[in-house]
């Protein structure tokens, strides 16, 4: 009975604390701007930052150029905030590949800028060669314009309610880098030269020029937005690394918010602080865009199912396997995460 008081009493303070800091603030913007920036219905197109993706994206290929415009176009005219735009262009192994970073700075000055620290969300939005046609759903589709959105709102957040960037975004030492890696997908096989070719190459850039030293937290979204992702407990999306154990937990203190308010697309729960058999084996056991960062000794966040989904690296992992509801949870979690986060410890 203790026990139960407890755990009754520290989930009513969580959620005090939430709804205090960031829930009552940017529940209205989720319900306004998902159901038209992430949605599966072909007649919402207009500011449709989903649909766009399901297409093949080879690296170097017409299709894979074409949606690296697209990315480019949300955040050079869809955004109001000067975010700043590098392309990183490169050759290997006979193919193009390009990552495509983008930066929202927060210091007051350029002076600060060396100081500022950046969390790095990332995901990957090249395809795989073979199968022919592969459309990779949630592969990474999904998690590229969850990023988009992302991007989105913390843009309106810095753009237009400049009281509370002064007390979170502005008012911290915290900017935000997403980055859009090319080349996660093996052209062959997978091995450690046949893979990760845009973050490889991003991580060994950063870590000529001292941008790795200023990345505080790494979060990798992969693999998100399936259907049978919802299907717990076998799918479950894990914390695998102490490192960022306290960022998961945040998460999924986020998460038990949103589950408290009917009006989220939030159904049931799918974090777990937990379950830390995997973290507690303390290596890479998942090989992902993350493993050069993570070999930096950046924390990583990696949000990927686990088991991957049934349609993992099938001609079946196509828009219709994908949960407009679990795609959109996942960017509300995120959007709050990042404003949480970016505010510095509490
Ligand atoms: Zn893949």
């Amino acid at each position: 009975m203790q026990a139960f008081q407890l755990v009754v009493l520290l989930s009513v303070f969580v959620r005090c604390c939430l709804c205090n800091g960031t829930l009552s603030l940017f529940g209205d913007y989720h319900r306004e701007h998902l159901p038209v920036q992430l949605s599966l219905n072909e007649s919402q197109e207009d500011g449709n930052l989903l649909l766009p993706f399901n297409t093949t994206r080879v690296s170097g290929s017409p299709e894979a150029l074409g949606i690296q415009q697209f990315i480019l176009d949300h955040f050079t005219t869809g955004l109001q905030n000067n975010w700043t735009v590098e392309q990183d262009n490169f050759q290997e192994n006979g193919y193009n590949f390009t990552n495509l970073v983008f930066t929202l700075d927060t210091a007051r000055s350029d002076a600060n800028k060396n100081g500022t620290k950046y969390i790095l969300f990332a995901a990957h939005y090249d395809t795989l060669v073979n199968p022919a046609g592969f459309i990779g759903a949630v592969d990474s589709a999904a998690s590229c314009a969850i990023l988009m959105y992302l991007a989105q709102f913390l843009d309106t957040l810095a753009y237009e309610d400049r009281e509370l960037l002064q007390q979170t975004i502005l008012g911290g030492e915290y900017g935000v880098k997403i980055v859009f890696f090319d080349g996660e997908e093996a052209i062959e096989e997978w091995t450690a030269t046949d893979s990760i070719y845009g973050s490889r190459h991003l991580a060994a850039q950063w870590l000529e020029d001292g941008t790795m030293e200023q990345i505080e937290l790494f979060v990798l979204l992969d693999l998100l937005g399936g259907a049978t992702t919802k299907q717990v407990p076998r799918w479950k999306i894990k914390s695998y690394y102490k490192e960022a154990h306290r960022h998961y937990q945040q998460l999924s203190k986020i998460e038990d918010a949103y589950l408290a308010d009917p009006a989220t697309p939030f159904s049931k729960k799918e974090l777990f602080p937990s379950d830390v058999l995997y973290m507690m084996m303390g290596r890479v056991l998942i090989e992902d865009d993350h493993v050069p960062f993570y070999n930096a000794s950046v924390p990583i966040l990696h949000l990927i199912p686990f088991p991957f989904p049934e349609t993992w690296h099938t001609i079946g992992d196509t828009f219709d396997t994908l949960d407009e509801a679990e795609i959109q949870r996942w960017a509300v979690l995120l959007s709050e995460f990042a404003v949480d986060t970016m505010a510095g410890p509490q």
